[in-house]
């Protein structure tokens, strides 16, 4: 962790030299304090954006317009912000825009959690305004400020404090519980992306349930037009992963796939999902080569993660997802010892409907070990059972 702060030294001493104050924030300085690997490390400094690249040679404007440059003087990039506060808050929603500031102090205040709210220095010493310490000694998640006023300008807020529980296993403070609980509603203002990042993030942590537990009795859920339909709400006791989540809620008839395309995620997330409720459905029917063969053990040990965090007993372990995958007698379609032009021309038949089912049913045989991946076997069966 140490080292992984120190590539960032440089950085800030490199601003320093060039009269601007320059510190290390956010989620870095709160790992690094809980010894607990660091993500990414996010630089903040008294410094314009323009300033910035006048100080580096090499940068990337990323995310200009709010303050951030990517410096990769270094080699491994790193995103310097200015010091901002927030601007207007319209629609419980991020602010249209920021307000750059020249003190730290302004800086971290305006941050969501107190354990969020710290920044280092050069020589790694912490700077914190909002007792953050305390917190993180206390394992509490607190909002900085008032947590009424903080949810109401933002509310991603509140699902964020929710994550936090869960990849931390932190508690909420009362009074931050409490905001809450007042404010849940104001969450359908916000865009669903932003939800499903935190989201992601909570049940892949150490503590989904309680994280969960939390989200229902706030009532959030309820009020995420996509996530309402979630009842009873999922509380896996250990981490899965949101394919395996959301596939076992398609699978339950929770949601349908109207519901899966308004949580807008990338084509290959749904095709996840989708494998994962076949998946859920068939471990019940019991073929588990083919499962396997189908979709991949990592899908298969996934869904089996969750049913294990759902505490479903278990009809196969990691390990036998993995011997059964290493067993298979092919692991492709094209690995096949025939193919639909050899069957056509044996059968002296056009190609149609049939012929698609008659590889599928070869192919299965295949798979199960019914039926060497040899042609000579392989015609030899057809001749026998077309
Ligand atoms: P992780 O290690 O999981 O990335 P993180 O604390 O770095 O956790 P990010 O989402 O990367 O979380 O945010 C970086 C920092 O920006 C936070 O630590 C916090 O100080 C601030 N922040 C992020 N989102 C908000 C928000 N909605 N409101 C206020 N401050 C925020
Ligand atoms: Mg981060």
């Amino acid at each position: 962790n140490i080292a992984k702060l120190e590539t960032a030294v440089p950085i800030i001493e490199q601003l320093n030299a060039h009269g601007h104050s320059a510190y290390i924030v956010g989620g870095a300085v709160r790992n690094y304090l809980l010894d607990i690997p660091i993500n990414d490390v996010d630089i903040t400094t008294s410094a314009t954006p323009d300033e910035i690249e006048a100080v580096f040679e090499r940068t990337v404007p990323v995310g200009k317009e709010h303050g951030t440059i990517m410096v990769l003087d270094t080699g491994e990039p790193f995103e310097v912000t200015t010091y901002r506060i927030d601007g207007t808050y319209e629609d419980f929603r991020r602010p249209d825009e920021v307000i750059f500031v020249t003190e730290l102090k302004d800086d971290l205040l305006r941050r969501d959690f107190t354990i969020n709210a710290m920044a280092l220095d050069s020589a790694l010493h912490v700077v914190d305004y909002a007792d953050g310490q305390h917190d993180l000694n206390h394992r509490l998640i607190r909002a900085v400020g008032n947590p009424y006023d903080r949810f109401h300008e933002d509310a991603l807020r509140m699902i964020r404090a929710c994550r936090f529980q869960s990849t931390l296993d932190f508690r909420l403070e009362d009074e931050t519980a409490r905001a809450m609980k007042t404010h849940a509603q104001l969450i359908s203002h916000v865009a669903i992306e932003r939800i499903i990042v935190e989201f992601r993030k909570l049940l892949q942590g150490l503590n989904p349930e309680a994280a969960l537990m939390t989200v229902e009795a706030a009532g959030i859920h309820a009020a995420i037009p996509v996530l309402q339909q979630l009842e009873p709400l999922m509380k896996p006791r250990h981490a899965v992963t949101l394919e395996a989540y959301f596939g076992y809620c398609l699978y339950k008839g929770q949601f349908v796939e109207r519901g899966l395309a308004q949580l807008k995620l990338s084509n290959q997330e749904k095709k996840a999902i989708k494998a994962s409720c076949e998946i859920y459905r068939e471990l019940d029917a019991g073929a588990a080569m083919l499962l396997v063969y189908k979709y991949g053990a990592a899908l298969v040990i996934n869904c089996l993660d969750m049913r294990a965090a759902l505490g479903i007993p278990a009809v196969l372990t990691a390990a036998a997802v993995r011997q059964l995958h290493s067993a298979l007698p092919i692991e492709d379609r094209s690995e096949m010892a025939v193919d639909g032009h050899l069957l056509m021309t044996h059968l002296g038949r056009k190609g149609g409907s049939w012929l698609k089912g008659l590889l599928g049913r070869v192919e299965e045989h295949i798979v199960l070990g019914r039926l060497p991946n040899n042609k000579e076997a392989i015609l030899k069966w057809v001749d026998d059972n077309v």
